[in-house]
């Protein structure tokens, strides 16, 4: 089984689905248009946390995502 997550990538806010195995981590990899690594499910996001996310620095946006 495998299921579709929907995520967006934190710095420029494209969306794509990432497929994977229920047993596999997620891993978009890079994002197509800007290159950034950093992705975080549409699912969790709020507009509010949207918002502090961009605020902050991009380390920070790296190191939350590694959680996700
Ligand atoms: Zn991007």
């Amino acid at each position: 089984m495998s299921e579709k997550h929907a995520v967006e990538c934190l710095r420029c806010g494209t969306f794509r689905t990432v497929e994977r195995e229920r047993t596999q981590g997620l891993d978009p990899g890079e994002c197509a248009k800007c290159g950034y690594l950093g992705w975080a499910l549409v699912a969790d996001l709020s507009e509010p946390v949207r918002k502090n996310l961009r605020e902050r620095p991009p380390e920070l946006h790296f190191r939350r995502l590694r959680v996700v």
